[in-house]
């Protein structure tokens, strides 16, 4: 790649990584003649992170996309890609529509599996953007009038960050957080131990090391065959990604992730590039996991490699580091385990409180603060390259 002039950059995914993508690769191609093209099935950009606060009843701002880019040149185009030709270099949106390219972004990021336990389709409620929290929300409410139980199945960061909020707005509820793992598993003791005190001054009941067998209109049944009758169920256990990849015949692993080399772009088809939940991106120490934390990185990065590319310059390989575990605890609490650049926590290195609320709203609202000063800045959002637990250095491309 040599030519930038005329070079057509889709990014299909109009979420954390693929706005970011779009709006630094705006700025570091400017005046190159590059075209960069956002594909998104909504005009409104989700912000994923506060999903659990939505489902608490809070009404956040609305965030729209074209808002988001303009002044960029990056054009949108508001529409769900149903099929990729990676050997003709197209996209088909909604069934119909084609939109050619040179360069592909994949940033289709992630959504909640509701498929992996019978009933959870049916039953449960996601978090899978505001109108799936919405109706959870909505149903909260209307339990909230008599009191009520609620089973928020999932002791992962999200399926905590749930619990806390709705047993903070709802004091009336009965809420009991299902997990096969210990909440916090992942933290050091004493943030574990934190936040254990946490969900017990919320009310939180525990049920751990059971896993949910079936999730039925009125309850859950549990593997061991105990049933936790409840009024409202919220699924947040297990991510699912988009099938479009492994159809279009780009490599992927065996959840459908694209399969990437240390420059992140996909093993079988290098004009495609791949971020986000949606991206099998693997350091020496392992596979990173779906997070904003790694996926801007991961977007900044791609954004900077096609920067490069188009003008015919050499790229180093993709290295991260991880070194915080934010959790929310409702609106006034909150725990966040630092940790090594390979997300083993530091047990003397941590923010509880106050402090931690700060922090964790901090976090929160960082991605859009970056995308703002992304159009005219290259905002750097990558705090550690991850040492020597990050990939060796591969050769140049
Ligand atoms: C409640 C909750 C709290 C979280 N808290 C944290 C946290 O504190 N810290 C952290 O690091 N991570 C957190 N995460 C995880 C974080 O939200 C994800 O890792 C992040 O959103 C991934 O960004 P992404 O751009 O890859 O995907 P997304 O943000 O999910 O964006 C994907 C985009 O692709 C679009 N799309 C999907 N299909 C198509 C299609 N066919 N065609 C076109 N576009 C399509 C979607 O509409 C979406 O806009 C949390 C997640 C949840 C649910």
């Amino acid at each position: 790649m040599t030519n930038a002039h005329g070079h057509h950059v889709v990014v299909l995914g109009g979420g954390y990584t693929g706005m970011f993508t779009a709006i630094r690769l705006a700025h570091r191609t400017r005046r190159t003649g590059v075209r960069i093209t956002l594909v998104n099935p909504s005009g409104r950009f989700v912000e994923r992170l506060r999903m659990h606060q939505t489902a608490a009843g809070q009404e956040l701002p609305v965030h729209r996309i074209p808002d988001l880019l303009a002044g960029t040149g990056v054009q949108f185009v508001q529409g769900a890609a149903t099929a990729i030709d990676p050997e003709a270099r197209r996209i088909t949106l909604d069934g119909s529509l084609t939109v050619g390219y040179d360069t592909l972004v994949y940033a289709l990021g992630s959504a909640t599996d509701t498929g992996n336990v019978p009933g959870a389709d049916a039953h449960a409620c996601t978090l899978n953007g505001p109108r799936a929290a919405g109706r959870f929300a909505a149903r909260l409410t209307e339990l909230a009038a008599t009191g009520g139980t609620v089973t928020v199945c999932g002791g992962g960061l999200t399926g905590i960050e749930a619990a806390t909020e709705v047993a903070e707005a709802h004091p009336g509820l009965n809420v009991t957080l299902v997990s096969t793992e210990e909440p916090g598993a992942m933290m050091g003791p004493k943030a574990r131990a934190y936040l254990h005190r946490s969900l017990a001054r919320l009310g939180v009941a525990l049920e751990t090391g059971v896993r949910v067998a079936k999730v039925l209109p009125d309850g859950v049944e549990l593997a061991d065959g105990r049933i936790l009758r409840s009024d409202a169920c919220l699924w947040t256990a297990g991510v699912k990604v988009s099938p479009l990849a492994a159809e279009a015949g780009i490599a992927t692993d065996d959840r459908g992730l694209v399969l990437t080399d240390g420059t992140l772009r996909s093993v079988s088809h290098p004009e495609i590039h791949a971020v986000g939940d949606a991206a099998a991106v693997r350091m020496d120490y392992g596979l990173l996991h779906g997070s904003c934390q790694s996926g801007l990185p991961t977007a900044q990065y791609t954004a900077d490699t096609i920067a490069r590319l188009v003008r015919g310059k050499a790229v180093k390989p993709f290295r991260f580091g991880y070194f915080h575990q934010p959790v929310s605890l409702g609106r006034r609490d909150a725990v966040i385990q630092f940790t090594r650049a390979d997300f083993t926590p530091i047990d003397r290195l941590r923010l509880t409180g106050r402090a931690a609320v700060r922090y964790k709203e901090f976090v929160s609202g960082s991605p859009l603060m970056t995308f703002r000063c992304s159009k005219r800045m290259n905002v750097s959002t990558v705090v550690s390259r991850g040492g020597r637990a990050a990939a060796a250095p591969k050769p140049a491309v």
